[in-house]
């Protein structure tokens, strides 16, 4: 992912770069690997988004954050402000809530709106939710044959945006 980053930005070199990540330990590797391929100024965000969502509800500012921050624990996602700027991955409606697929051979994390929770019963694609819908013993030993069961590289490139579109996002 760094290289992809470094390689995303090669003809960017001289110009000063911002990070910012969730907590902020990811922060300080991301800017060594960025300084060592030779980016002049990176910065970070000091404690990451979580800090900065704290630090301007004290001071009362207004926010430059918008939507919702992804965290790593069970919440999945820390309003910093009302906006909604994700959208579902099934049917592309707004959305921002993560949800890990309820197929236990999948669990791939993504967005998932209610419509589509109700859908899929919490699922990622038709195949995990007739997948869940098996016994428990069916499953075990179906998922003894993985490839049989999830072709997860076909699903994971389905459904992670691609770094690219991520940063056509942005702009
Ligand atoms: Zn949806
Ligand atoms: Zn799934």
């Amino acid at each position: 992912m760094l290289p992809e980053v470094a390689q995303l930005l090669a003809d960017k070199k001289d110009k000063k770069l911002h990070l910012y990540f969730t907590g902020g330990i990811r922060c300080e590797k991301a800017s060594s690997y960025l300084l060592k391929q030779g980016f002049k100024e990176v910065y970070q965000l000091d404690g990451g988004i979580v800090q900065y969502a704290h630090d301007i509800k004290k001071e009362n500012l207004p926010s430059k954050f918008i939507g919702k921050n992804f965290v790593f624990d069970n919440r999945l996602g820390e309003k910093v402000t009302n906006h909604i700027i994700g959208k579902c991955h099934q049917c592309g409606h707004k959305a921002d809530s993560h949800t890990n697929c309820a197929n236990d051979a999948c669990h791939i994390l993504f967005i998932q709106c209610d419509n589509c929770k109700t859908t899929y019963n919490g699922c990622c694609s038709e195949d995990c939710k007739d997948f869940a819908q098996l016994d428990i013993q069916t499953q075990k030993e179906l998922r003894k044959d993985v490839t049989k069961t999830v072709s997860s590289s076909k699903l994971s490139s389905k459904i992670k945006p691609k770094l690219y579109q991520l940063f056509n996002y942005w702009k």
